[in-house]
């Protein structure tokens, strides 16, 4: 527009018309199309002494309207700096309310000569088509605001006189500057958005970076809880249950795939503790157990002298009291015994003997309770090479545990068979069963449920069972029954 405004204002027809006023000249050159294709919505022309020699403004305004606004603009248009062969001065200016860009020229000769006659003014309208084709050429995101239309901003841009910059979102950014117009007054607010790319790249970055820190937070917990887990908890778990069930020996926690040595260490050392405090026990068991067997003899003879001396005298009352001496006798003689022996060592006295002579021997102690029925299924021939007495005795526990068990009556079977090696004799009962909790500690020694158990009757059956190679196995379910199974070598 600049180069437009010089290319009429310095020629001679131009220079000619400021001096002559021959209206030819307009109508020749200021045609409709002039405006159209210079896109102009602004001419003025004034002479020498600021007189308006031409104006006309491409708006809807009336003829008067426009007279006034140029003659306005060609009497500020004295402070602006127009001296005789300066080229044209361009810049904004609020025209009826819109911003508009003007240029301004002196108005000299096609030689560039002087002196100026008039000035030449061109205007165009900053409007919205105008704007976005600037914003195209400078890839630059702005819009021109007029004073007064910017509350949020105007006051601070006005006190500070800086440029501002405000955060508008996480997306965008703005910076707002004031505009003079050509008559040096703040007039217009210029207003540049940008996308916030470094913040966002920013924001993604710690995003990135939380993410990370929890996925690396979550490893590391990951890798301590699972040591924590397989070194310390698992194996201290284990050792606390073999601890908890230490039968006779008591167990050593095997060295697993994760467990420490001093997992392991700290196993061997509780297993010693509490095998060599089990063997203190069972020695003062064992001790105890033999001194009582005297002066328990010497009760019993006592008794028996009394009984057969003055059972006359005592009479009813008192021959019953003896009977009374007589069971509690016989009774902790029992304990004495199982104590002595399940504390000593077992000697095995073996000879061949049929199965089923010994299973009908154990059975020939005792006197079926009432309503328990007994019933044989033993394989004849079958001989073993045992002690017999203490096979015997094995027997005998069995037999009555499973009695104790069917208070109210039941079955009990005995049956025998080859498997393998060994000779299986079975004792199945239809009684009360057991508890996963009794089925846990069954061969801990003094582990009873019953009011006047030892609890050493099934551990020593153990014990001697494996002292003749064999096995004791037992299954239970509550409240239907139990099932002990002896494995003993059948004789070579
Ligand atoms: P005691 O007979 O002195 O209790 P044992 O070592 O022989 O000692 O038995 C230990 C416990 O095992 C018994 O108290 C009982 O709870 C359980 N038990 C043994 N045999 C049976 C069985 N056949 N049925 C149910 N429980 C049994």
């Amino acid at each position: 527009m600049k180069r437009s405004t010089v290319d009429y204002a310095w020629w001679d027809d131009t220079y000619d018309f400021a001096q002559n006023h021959d209206f030819e000249f307009i109508e020749s050159n200021f045609r409709d199309s002039t405006f159209q294709n210079l896109d102009l919505n602004l001419v003025i022309i004034s002479d020498i002494d600021n007189n308006l020699l031409y104006c006309k403004i491409r708006d809807n305004m009336t003829a008067s309207l426009q007279a006034d606004i140029c003659g306005e603009i060609v009497s500020n248009s004295l402070n602006w700096n127009l001296t005789g062969e300066s080229p044209a001065v361009s810049g904004l200016l609020l025209v009826n309310g819109q911003p508009m860009m003007i240029a301004a020229t002196p108005i000299l000769t096609s030689e560039i000569a002087g002196p100026a006659v008039g000035r030449l003014m061109f205007g165009i309208y900053l409007d919205s088509q105008e704007v976005a084709a600037l914003k195209k050429m400078s890839n630059v995101d702005f819009s021109i605001n007029v004073l007064g239309s910017l509350q949020a901003v105007e006051p601070l841009l006005l006190n500070s006189k800086s440029p501002l910059l405000v955060e508008n979102n996480e997306f965008n950014i703005s910076a707002y500057g004031l505009l003079n117009d050509l008559n040096s007054n703040p007039a217009f607010i210029l207003q540049v958005n940008r996308p916030r790319i470094a913040y966002q790249q920013g924001a993604w970055v710690e995003t990135i970076s939380i993410a990370f820190s929890i996925v690396i937070i979550a490893i590391f917990s990951a890798s301590i809880f699972f040591v924590l887990e397989h070194k310390i908890i698992r194996p201290m778990n284990k050792l606390a249950a073999s601890v908890g069930d230490i039968p006779f020996q008591s167990k050593r926690v095997s060295k697993g795939k994760f467990e420490s040595d001093e997992i392991v260490i700290l196993s061997d050392a509780v297993s010693n503790t509490v095998n060599s405090k089990m063997d203190a026990m069972l020695d003062v068991s064992s001790m105890v157990a033999h001194d009582l067997r005297n002066p328990l003899a010497g009760i019993r003879n006592a008794n028996y002298v009394l009984k057969k001396n003055y059972s006359k005298v005592l009479g009813e009352k008192g021959n019953a009291m003896l009977s009374t001496i007589d069971d509690c006798v016989l009774y902790s003689n029992k304990i004495v015994n199982d104590l002595l022996d399940y504390s000593s060592k077992i000697k095995l006295d073996r000879v061949r003997v049929e199965v089923s002579e010994l299973v009908k021997n154990s059975l020939g102690m005792f006197v079926s309770p009432e309503g328990v029925e007994v019933s044989l299924d033993i394989l004849e021939g079958a001989s073993i090479f045992v002690d017999p007495e203490k096979v015997e005795r094995v027997f005998c526990n069995l037999i009555k545990n499973a009695f104790d068990a069917m208070p109210g009556g039941g079955r009990l079977v005995v049956s025998a068979r080859r498997a393998g090696g060994f000779v299986v004799v079975k004792f199945v009962d239809s009684g009360v069963g057991m508890s996963e909790e009794t089925l846990r500690r069954l061969w801990q020694p003094f582990f009873t449920t019953k009011a006047k158990g030892m609890g050493i009757g099934l551990p020593t059956c153990k014990r001697i069972i494996e002292a003749h190679g064999g096995r004791l196995e037992v299954k239970s379910v509550l409240n239907k029954g139990t099932v002990f199974e002896v494995y003993l070598p059948v004789a070579g």
